[in-house]
This record gives structure tokens, sequence and C-alpha cells, in this order.
């Protein structure tokens, strides 16, 4: 955890472009956004993946739910839709193993895998 890169986001250890950020969450910016729109939700919590979340996490992934909602709307995205993705170890694509979740939008968006 100590080597994790968004552990340090949220001890502001290294900067990030924060658009968000409550006791349990931080949200900020892609630093490589494939979108108008491309921010990250990011539980404080170290948890690695999505297959580590277990049932005392389900209050915070709801929370996590809930904080995309708010942000589509904050970030103008709400009416025209976006895209809420976790990408999941080797086959889904996963490049950082602390939990997170795409807020994708702004322009159309094609393919779906
Ligand atoms: P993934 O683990 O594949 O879901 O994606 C990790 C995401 O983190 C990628 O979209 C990166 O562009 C993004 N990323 C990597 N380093 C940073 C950083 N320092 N600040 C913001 N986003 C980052
Ligand atoms: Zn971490």
């Amino acid at each position: 955890m100590s080597d994790c890169l968004f552990c340090k986001i949220v001890q502001k250890e290294v900067p990030s472009e924060i658009i968000y950020e409550d006791d349990q969450v931080i949200a900020f910016k892609d630093i490589s956004p494939v979108a108008p729109v491309h921010v990250l939700i990011v539980p404080k919590k170290h948890i690695p993946d999505l297959t580590s979340v277990e049932p005392e996490d389900a209050n915070l992934m709801g929370h996590i739910v809930m904080t995309a909602k708010n942000l589509a709307i904050k970030l103008g995205v709400d009416e025209s839709g976006f895209r809420l993705i976790n990408n999941c170890k080797q086959h889904g694509g996963q490049v950082i193993y602390h939990i997170h979740f795409h807020l994708i939008g702004g322009r159309q968006l094609s393919n779906k895998c």
C-alpha cells in the first residue's frame, strides 16, 4: 500500500486535480483522459480490485455509485449520459491495483469492449 499510487494521491503525497473529496472517497481527473469528462472515483480505503471487495465494503460501494451520480450532475453529463467502468485484473485491463471507477462522458462513446 505504501507503494500504491492512488494511496499516495489520497494522502496528497502525489498531486492530482481533485474535483470531489469526502471522508470515504476522492475523485480526480484522469491524467490521460479518453473523453472530455474522465474522472476516477477512488475509495480512500486500499482495496486492490473488485474481487477483493468484502460485505463490509457494501456501503462504501454504494457511496461510490451515489458519488458517480452526483459528479455526473456536477460535470454536466447526467442528461447526455456516461459510463462508469471498473477494470478488474489482467483481462479487464487493470493497471493500478487500488480499486477505482472511471466516469467517462462528454462525447458519444462507441464500442463496449
Ligand atoms: P486502470 O487501472 O486500467 O483502470 O486505469 C488506471 C488509470 O489511472 C488510467 O486511466 C491512467 O490514465 C490513470 N492514471 C495513472 N496515473 C495517474 C495519475 N497520477 N493521476 C491521474 N490518473 C492517473
Ligand atoms: Zn492504494
